[in-house]
């Protein structure tokens, strides 16, 4: 489906799919879980999911003849740092909104982890006081206007790199990739599980898997805490994809989004969520984060003890990175 369009490679490639075996067995083992490791999918600044989207994206940024790439996250956004990496790899400069969208005061919250890597690689990060909104921001339009203001010549990438014309066709390719694996694993999995905030990561993976029949089998876990909008985005999202790549419509009952985990508020862990960090990083040695990730894995490990797979199921555990931003959460993590 994607041929036509212009990629830009700022990944190695294919990402490994590795069994979850312990994790497997301590969860009665009537259900096989699996990870596709799109966290070690890069060696620009720990890779990530964002990496995918923004391979369709700059060949748009280098055309336009822009010198600036500008984008907009939270504090430890990994969006945010994924964007600085690009901005550095191409040699572009890179100015980043960085709004308050976490209620959470850790002592150093915004010096380490994302931010840190963000700064390090040059890009100029700019702290304001908004709240969460996955939306277009008035600040990130000021940021743009500023760029211009001085000379420069601006490339806007709205937050998650998702409400952007070719923000969902990086995630088109993921299911192609799962397809041609599944064809070389001799395997088909029942299920896929996907953190969904910006929403076109998971919409992505419904234009790719509907063209077998499986875009409800993509089982999108909330991260948001604002889950309508998060829900109409990824289907304005996957619809605005499939008529660009040529695929078949996507309707609203194709945007399966489960919306108890993402509490008490998007940044915040519940202790089910940090149970479930926990678990995943001693059963398997896998590293997922307090932000998107660690809900994620809660919500499969829920899924899973609450009978949603029929036995038997294979569950692929799209784990799409964020490790860094943990560093923000050092107190929650003092004992482990
Ligand atoms: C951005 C991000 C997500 C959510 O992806 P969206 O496309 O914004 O829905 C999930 N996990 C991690 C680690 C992310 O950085």
């Amino acid at each position: 489906m994607l041929s036509k369009f212009e990629r830009y490679p700022l990944t190695f490639g294919p990402t490994p799919i590795e069994p979850l075996k312990r994790l497997s067995a301590h969860l009665g083992g009537d259900i096989e879980l699996y990870a596709k490791r799109e966290d070690c999918n890069s060696g620009l600044a720990f890779g990530g999911n964002k990496l995918r989207k923004l391979e369709y994206i700059v060949p748009d940024a280098i055309k336009s003849g822009a010198d600036t790439l500008v984008s907009i996250g939270g504090v430890q956004s990994n969006h945010t740092r994924m964007v600085a990496a690009v901005a550095a790899k191409i040699g572009m400069k890179c100015r980043l909104i960085q709004e308050a969208w976490v209620p959470h005061e850790d002592a150093v919250y915004d010096r380490v982890g994302n931010i840190l890597l963000s700064r390090l690689m040059g890009a100029e990060a700019q702290l304001v006081d908004d709240g969460f909104d996955i939306g277009i921001r008035d600040s990130w339009k000021r940021a743009i206007a500023e760029v211009e203001a001085e000379g420069g010549k601006p490339y806007a990438i709205p937050a998650g790199a998702s409400v952007h014309k070719y923000g969902g066709l990086g995630y088109v390719g993921f299911a192609e990739e799962v397809r041609a694996q599944e064809a070389e694993m001799g395997i088909t999995f029942d299920y896929v599980v996907v953190c969904t905030v910006t929403g076109s990561t998971h919409a992505g993976m419904l234009v790719g898997f509907s063209a077998d029949g499986r875009a409800r089998n993509v089982i999108g876990i909330d991260a948001s805490c604002t889950p309508a909008q998060t829900k109409a985005q990824v289907l304005d999202i996957a619809q605005n994809t499939a008529a660009l790549v040529g695929a078949g419509d996507i309707v609203a009952d194709d945007v399966v989004l489960m919306e108890d985990y993402a509490y008490p508020v998007y940044g915040v862990p519940s202790k089910e969520t940090v149970e479930a960090i926990r678990l995943s990083a001693r059963l398997e040695g896998m590293i997922t984060d307090p932000v998107y990730e660690g809900k994620s894995m809660q919500g499969m490990i829920d899924l899973v003890k609450t009978g949603f797979f029929p036995k038997g199921s294979k569950v692929l555990y799209a784990h799409l990175g964020g490790a860094p931003a943990i560093n923000g959460y050092s107190y929650t993590f003092r004992n482990g």
